[in-house]
C-alpha cells in the first residue's frame, strides 16, 4: 500500500537533495479520474545509488533503474528517467539508457493517459495531452502506434486491459495500429500476455475489451480463447477468471500448453473442462472424487454454456449429506483392513477401499465400523 502523501514526502526528500522527481504514470492517471490506486511510481533523475543513500530501499530492477524506497509502512517504485534500448539500438532492446530530461522519460511511455507526471503540490505536467485524453475518454499511444507496438507488442494486451479497467475507447489510429501489428504479440513471453489477461478480466468494463479484441482480430492470436472470448462478449455478465478460461478451454477442446499457468490452474481448468464436457450430473461419486470446488465450476461453464440447469444449490446440498468427503473418513483404515484380513498388503486394499467408498457413498454400506468390517471379511 502506498498512498499520494507518502509519496509527496519521498519527492520532498529527493528534491531537498537537489534531484528532481515526479509522481508518473498510473497513479496520476488515478488520482485525476479520483479513482483509488495501490502502487505509486516515482520518476527521478537521481541514480539508483543515489536514491538508496537517501532511503531504505530494494533493488528490484536495477537493470531498469528501479529501486523500491520504503517509508514507514508504505513502498513506492521509484526509476531513475530512461528510455528504452529499442530507441537507441536496435540490436540491443533489452538495455536501458538513462536520460537527462523528464520529458524523454515520459515518451518511452506507453499511452498518453499514462505520460502524466504530478509534483509534489498535485500540479499536473502534461507533455503529451494526457489530460485532454483522460477526458475525452480515450486510450491513445504516445507517437505513432505502430511504431509503438512494433517496440513492445505487449501495449496491445495493455490497451485492452486498461480498456476494461477504465471504460475508454481506444483511439481510431491506435486501434487500426492493433489490427495491424496484432500477429507481433507471438513473439512476447506468454507470462507477460496472461498477466496482463488476467487483469483484464478483472475490470469493470471486460466486456468492452472482449469487443475490441473481436473487432481488432487479437482474439485469434490468443491460444484457446478465440471462442470462448466471442462467447462470453455476448453474455449478460462476464465469467470471473478461472470461469472464463474454464469456457474458453472447454468450447476450443484443450487448454493449450502455451499457457503458463500454475500446476494448480492447469489442473483446474483441465479437470473442469473434463467434467463439463462429459455433461456430468455430479452424482455423490463425482462430488466425492473431484470436491465441490471443480464440480461447482464446471457446473457453471455447463450452465453458460446452456447444456444444464444451474445445479449450485443442488450440488452444494448433495455434497454437504455425502456420507464421506474424502478417503480418510472412511472408518477403517488400510491397517485395519490388513490386519482383519490377516493377508499381506498389496493393491487388493486400494481396491477394497474404492469398492467400500462407492457403497458408502451410494448407501449401500454404513460408514461405521463394524459394518466395514463385515464388508471386508466377506470380500476377501
Ligand atoms: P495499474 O493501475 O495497472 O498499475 P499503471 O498505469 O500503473 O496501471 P503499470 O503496469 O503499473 O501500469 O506501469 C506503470 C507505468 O509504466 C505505466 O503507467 C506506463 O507509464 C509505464 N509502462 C508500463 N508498461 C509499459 C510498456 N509495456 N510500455 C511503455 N510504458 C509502460
Ligand atoms: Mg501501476
Amino acid at each position: 500500500m502506498s498512498t499520494i502523501r507518502g509519496a509527496k514526502k519521498v519527492i520532498y526528500e529527493l528534491k531537498k537533495q537537489h534531484y528532481e522527481a515526479y509522481i508518473v504514470g498510473g497513479a496520476v492517471r488515478d488520482h485525476i479520474l479520483k479513482q483509488p490506486t495501490t502502487d505509486i511510481d516515482i520518476t527521478t533523475n537521481a541514480k539508483p545509488h543515489q536514491v538508496a543513500k537517501i532511503f531504505k530501499t530494494k533493488p528490484t530492477g536495477l537493470k531498469y533503474g528501479t529501486v523500491t524506497v520504503f517509508m514507514g509502512d508504505e513502498t513506492f517504485e521509484v526509476t531513475t528517467y530512461r528510455v528504452d534500448g529499442q530507441y537507441i539500438d536496435s540490436r540491443h532492446p533489452e538495455d536501458v539508457l538513462f536520460v537527462e530530461s523528464v520529458e524523454e522519460d515520459v515518451k518511452r511511455r506507453d499511452f498518453t493517459i499514462n505520460g502524466l507526471l504530478m509534483t509534489e503540490k498535485e500540479e499536473i505536467i502534461d507533455y503529451v495531452d494526457g489530460r485532454a485524453d483522460l477526458q475525452l475518454k480515450i486510450i491513445k499511444t504516445i507517437g505513432n502506434p505502430i511504431d509503438r507496438f512494433n517496440e513492445d507488442a505487449l501495449r496491445i494486451m495493455r490497451a485492452f486491459y486498461f480498456q476494461s479497467k477504465l471504460g475508454f475507447q481506444i483511439e481510431k489510429e491506435t486501434r487500426d495500429a492493433i489490427t495491424e501489428m496484432k500477429d507481433k504479440l507471438k513473439d512476447i513471453a506468454m507470462e507477460r500476455i496472461l498477466n496482463e489477461m488476467i487483469k483484464l478480466l478483472q475490470g469493470g468494463h471486460v466486456k468492452k475489451a472482449l469487443k475490441s479484441m473481436i473487432t481488432t482480430g487479437v482474439h485469434e492470436v490468443l491460444p484457446g480463447l478465440k471462442e470462448g472470448i466471442i462467447y462470453a462478449e455476448d453474455m449478460d455478465e462476464i465469467p470471473f477468471v478461472d470461469a472464463f478460461f474454464t469456457l474458453c478451454f472447454t468450447l476450443s477442446g484443450s487448454v493449450p500448453a502455451s499457457w503458463p499457468f500454475s500446476n494448480k490452474h492447469r489442473h483446474r481448468y483441465e479437470t473442469a473442462r473434463m467434467l463439463s464436457e462429459s455433461n456430468q450430473t455430479f452424482d455423490p461419486y463425482t462430488l466425492y472424487t473431484y470436491g465441490i470446488d471443480l464440480c461447482l465450476l464446471a457446473n457453471r461453464v455447463n450452465y453458460m454454456l446452456k447444456k444444464t440447469k444451474n445445479l449450485t444449490n443442488k450440488i452444494e446440498l448433495d455434497y454437504k449429506n455425502l456420507p464421506i468427503q474424502s478417503d480418510l473418513d472412511l472408518k477403517l483404515r488400510a491397517t485395519e483392513i490388513i490386519a482383519l484380513a490377516n493377508k499381506k498388503a498389496g493393491a487388493w486394499v486400494k481396491n477394497l477401499q474404492t469398492e467400500m467408498v462407492v457403497e458408502v457413498l451410494n448407501r449401500r454400506l454404513k460408514n461405521e465400523k463394524s459394518e466395514l468390517e463385515r464388508y471386508v471379511l466377506e470380500h476377501i
